[in-house]
């Protein structure tokens, strides 16, 4: 079935016959050239199949997806890359529900992005009189989202756009919401009356200065610190800073530990980086600073025992209701993360905050140890290929390419790949992030290298992979320089669980032998199939020279891994964990 065009569904009623005309899909293609977006990722169909068409015409670059959930992740990532809202398309009801899971992931995860979804005729809708893909969307999306928006007369989309854009972006960014009707979509009025109807956002994301006296309070603590330590998040790097952020931490001398997405906003292998000397990092820290990360399940909410319990918290963030969530905040520090380092480097007395040597040794040594244990399990070569083995091939590769974006997703996948593959530039890391979400990848990828035309490895567990694999179509459809490394153990979390009763496979058994290398030769792009680290090597350096779409499915052994990864402890813990015990009668 094709949509209706804008010219079958107009309604011309209120306007002269001589008037030069616009309608609705023009004003929203206009209101977002308006506004400086240039990229929309969506999946089209009734009623918006037009629009995205009229878009392309109008030079915005439109990238079409498989499933919209994929779609979504990608607005989202092209958001959290490029500091400005990502846009997502969508049809009403099922499309617009299965954007809105990544539109939550984004809200999440603090990312700037607008979903736009046709929805279907009000009057049917409101009456539950059983229209084409009825729903109130409107409705569905507001618990979901930073905010959610109707547009509900053709004269109103300009605003509606510009609202739209300026929540996503400003304050904490985050997902919004912006339903168009199709009749909205295909009203009709004076084009001269339409243009004035538009907008273009001044200081879309205005900066957020702190108080002086709270800069004080600040520096005052950290002044007093013996064992200071810095904590890097995602908001870190989101907010563009990086020279400033610098600046603060080698001034300072002051110990750091990046978060997964945080890794390379000082590269890895930076002498204050405490990420090898993590745990011992977090319990013996007096005054830890919060920057741009929230206290939440990935930093045990600050509790005790990972952390110390008379540690004092500075938490610089542009959300106050962010502030005293899991730990009561000493100094809070409410602004975006480059005013707020900016007042406190003028603020600060030279010399005044410094890290204390023995501190900073104590964080080396325990570094240079847990260094070289890891450099001990990297040099083992056993077969079948573990994880460690293909990961190790895989950092070689890309660290003599530091331009590359590793997306990464998967539960062992995830784990190890952080810890094994160093990051050397900031914001070229993207991951399940938040929620721990598995199904982003593709849609991250595909934002990745449209957005910077950089390479991208996504390194995916198999299960993970499967959420968004056939967006391998869209890869290859746009040609893009996406090279998916799939950790194939065959299962989720591991390839070798037994379900007792032999009828059917395990519940955590994917399929061993699966070639995920022909997948993407149905669509033109490049297979390789590893067995080792030096297939792994020879594989992902030939994809990356060719600059074409290619995935390496790496046989890894379906006994490696470990159930839910690093986080096994958030399972309930039953008297059934793992594999089946019989419950006593
Ligand atoms: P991580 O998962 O890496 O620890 P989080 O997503 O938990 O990071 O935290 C990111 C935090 O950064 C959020 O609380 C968000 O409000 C904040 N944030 C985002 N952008 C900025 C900015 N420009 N300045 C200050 N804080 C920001």
């Amino acid at each position: 079935m094709t949509a209706p065009s804008a010219l079958e569904t107009a309604s011309t009623a209120d306007v002269p016959a001589e008037a030069e005309l616009t309608d609705g899909y023009h004003l929203v293609v206009d209101a977002l050239k308006l506004n400086d977006v240039d990229t929309i990722y969506g999946v089209v169909g009734i009623p918006i199949t037009d629009l995205a068409r009229l878009a392309q015409a109008q030079g915005i670059r439109y990238i079409g997806f498989r499933h919209e959930s994929n779609a979504g992740h990608a607005a989202a990532a092209a958001g959290y890359l490029t500091k400005r809202p990502g846009v997502a398309l969508t049809v009403s009801a099922p499309g617009f529900l299965n954007g809105l899971v990544a539109l939550a992931n984004a809200t999440t995860n603090c990312f700037p992005m607008v979903q736009i979804s046709g929805s279907s005729e009000r009057h049917l809708v409101d009456l539950k009189q059983g229209d084409y893909e009825e729903m109130d969307q409107l409705a569905a999306a507001q618990p979901f989202v930073k905010a959610a928006y109707r547009v509900s007369r053709v004269e109103d989309i300009g605003r509606g756009i510009a609202r739209a854009l300026r929540t996503a972006i400003s304050g904490r960014p985050g997902g919004v919401y912006l339903d168009i009707p199709a009749a909205v979509l295909g009203s009709i009025m004076d084009a001269e009356e339409g243009a004035k109807t538009l907008s273009r956002l001044v200081d879309p994301a205005p900066r957020q200065l702190p108080a002086p006296e709270a800069v004080d309070r600040a520096i005052e603590i950290l002044a007093g610190a013996r064992r200071p330590l810095v904590v890097l998040g995602k908001g870190a790097a989101y907010a563009q800073a990086d020279e400033r952020i610098r600046e603060f931490i080698e001034s300072t001398g002051i110990p750091y530990v990046p978060m997964s997405m945080a890794k390379g906003l000082l590269p890895d292998n930076h002498p204050q980086s405490a990420a090898t000397a993590r745990s011992l990092a977090l319990r013996k820290a007096d005054v830890v600073v919060l920057l741009g990360a929230r206290l939440n399940w990935l930093l045990n909410h600050g509790e005790a025992p990972q952390w110390n319990p008379d540690a004092k918290f500075i938490q610089v963030d542009i959300e106050p209701k962010e502030l005293d969530s899991n730990q009561p905040i000493a100094a809070p520090l409410v602004g975006d993360i480059e005013s707020v380092l900016e007042v406190l480097a003028e603020r600060t007395k030279p010399g005044q905050i410094t890290a204390p040597t023995a501190w900073r040794e104590e964080l080396a040594a325990r570094s240079a140890q847990n260094v070289a244990k890891m450099a001990e399990r990297l040099k083992a070569d056993p077969h079948p290929m573990q994880f460690m083995g293909a990961l190790k091939a895989v950092r070689d590769v890309v660290h003599e390419r530091p331009e590359t974006y590793i997306v990464n997703e998967g539960a062992n996948a995830l784990d190890i790949a952080r810890n094994v593959i160093d990051m050397q530039v900031p914001r070229h890391r993207l991951d399940s992030g938040t929620w721990g979400v598995m199904g982003i990848g593709m849609g991250y990828a595909i934002a990745a290298a449209v957005e910077t035309g950089a390479p991208v490895v996504a390194v995916e567990g198999d299960s993970a992979f499967g959420f968004s694999g056939m967006e391998l179509e869209t890869i290859c459809r746009y040609k893009l320089p996406v090279v998916t490394v799939i950790m194939n153990n065959g299962g989720v979390y591991r390839g070798d669980d037994i379900n007792p009763l032999e009828t059917d496979p395990s519940p955590t058994t994917l399929m061993l032998q699966a070639r995920h290398d022909l997948m993407i030769e149905a669509f033109g792009g490049k297979g390789y199939r590893a067995t080792t680290p030096a297939e792994v090597t020879a594989a992902l350096t030939e994809a990356l020279a060719s600059g074409g779409p290619a995935l390496i499915d790496c046989a890894i052994d379906p006994s490696a891994g470990t159930e839910s990864g690093h986080i096994a402890h958030l399972n309930p813990k039953g008297i059934t964990v793992g594999n089946i015990t019989p419950a006593k009668k």
